[in-house]
């Protein structure tokens, strides 16, 4: 299969690969993805017990929730870059390019 590409200015070709999954297993929500992501990609979400994302903010009781996680809100927006992945200490994340 080929994958969509782009040209780059020195005229190499680069094949973006965008965000697909982070796996909540592996993730311990320490935010480096976030912090590289310019795009507005992600979003941390507290997990609880049984696996349900809830929604977090600075006066959150974070009994609700057994630990952060990020996950994916706009994927629509993502550009392939994989500097999230690239930064993430835990290896979640799985990217994938797009059929040319
Ligand atoms: S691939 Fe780039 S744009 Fe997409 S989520 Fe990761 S850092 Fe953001
Ligand atoms: S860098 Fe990895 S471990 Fe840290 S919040 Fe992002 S996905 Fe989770």
């Amino acid at each position: 299969m080929s994958f969509a590409s782009v040209v780059m200015p020195d005229g190499r070709s680069w094949i973006p690969r965008f965000v697909k999954a982070i796996n909540k297993e592996k993730c311990i929500g320490c935010g480096r993805c976030f912090k590289v992501c310019g795009r507005d990609v992600l979003q941390l979400m507290g997990m609880d017990d049984e696996g349900e994302l809830i929604a977090v903010d600075g006066d959150d009781d974070d009994d609700e929730y057994e630990k952060k996680v990020m996950t994916v809100a706009n994927d629509v927006n993502c550009i392939g870059c994989e500097a999230c992945a690239k930064i993430c200490p835990k290896k979640c994340y799985t990217h994938e390019a797009m059929p040319a």
